[in-house]
């Protein structure tokens, strides 16, 4: 029997990088993937074609993360269609990097709604099933850079700081419910989010990280299948760095 074989996956922005990588591999030990992302376009379709592979049952789904409205029903949809919601991988984020003294109201607000407010929406909305059925995991996708900050990322950073606060107290919260919930926090990842920086910019960070490579999804779905498995079964309000070792 595969690891998470029956088990059913949420995983929010799942269309491409880091999220596209924890659902192929939740996928290949067994699990039902629901994923969501902004649009269910010809990205998503691939997505859900390449999960259907493994002979698991996998679903897109358009929808907001940072909406409140929205998520509570596509949640509700996904308990009806698959039947139950065992682990919920919040990892749909952005970045608006610019230094504070040029940074808009309106980019402090995007970066906080969408990376911290989608982690408490999508985290309500499931909690409630996990709590009837007294089981769960949850798993958060923060950054090194919530542990120790980082120059032109006030925004980002804060809103990756929110979600290890909020990490640490619903696994206090819920784990009398036998609910775990734990957040990753990768370095510099290999993703369109992080094709964005200048060559110079990678290789400064590239230098920086003593294994001497940026990580790929793969490696942080390779933590994400532990968390979201019975093998880290007394795993519950913990940050796992994956980073290379940049941040020891
Ligand atoms: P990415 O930009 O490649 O993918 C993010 C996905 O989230 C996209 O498909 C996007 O459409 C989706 N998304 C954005 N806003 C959304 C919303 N409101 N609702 C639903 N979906 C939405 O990013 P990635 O590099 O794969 O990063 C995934 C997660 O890992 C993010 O939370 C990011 O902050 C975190 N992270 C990434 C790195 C890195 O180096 N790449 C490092 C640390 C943390």
């Amino acid at each position: 029997m595969k690891l998470l074989e029956g088990k059913t996956v949420i995983i929010t922005g799942a269309a491409r990088g880091i999220g596209k990588a924890i659902a192929l591999k939740l996928a290949e030990y067994g699990a039902n993937i629901a994923f969501t992302d902004l649009e269910y376009n010809d990205a998503a379709k691939e997505v859900e074609q390449e999960l259907e592979k493994f002979g698991i049952k996998a679903k897109g789904y358009a929808s907001d993360a940072s909406n409140f409205e929205e998520t509570q029903q596509v949640v509700d949809k996904i308990q009806k269609e698959f039947g139950s919601i065992d682990v919920l991988v919040n990892n749909a984020g952005i970045t608006q990097d610019t230094l504070l003294m040029r940074m808009s109201e309106q980019q402090w607000d995007a970066v906080i709604k969408i990376n911290l407010k989608s982690v408490f929406n999508f985290t309500k909305a499931a909690q409630k099933y996990m709590l009837k059925q007294k089981s769960g995991s949850i798993i958060n996708l923060s950054s090194v850079v919530g542990v120790a900050g980082n120059a032109g990322q006030a925004n980002y950073s804060a809103s990756k700081a929110g979600i290890i606060g909020f990490t640490k107290s619903v696994a206090k919260e819920v784990g009398s419910r036998n609910i775990r919930c734990n957040a990753i926090a990768p370095g510099f990842i290999i993703t369109e989010m992080t094709a964005k920086l200048s060559e110079d910019v990678r290789k400064e960070w590239e230098q920086k990280i003593p294994l001497r490579r940026g990580g790929t999804p793969e490696d942080v779905a390779n933590t994400a299948l532990f968390l979201a498995s019975e093998l880290s079964s007394y795993v519950s309000g913990q940050v796992i760095n994956v980073c290379g070792a940049m941040q020891t």
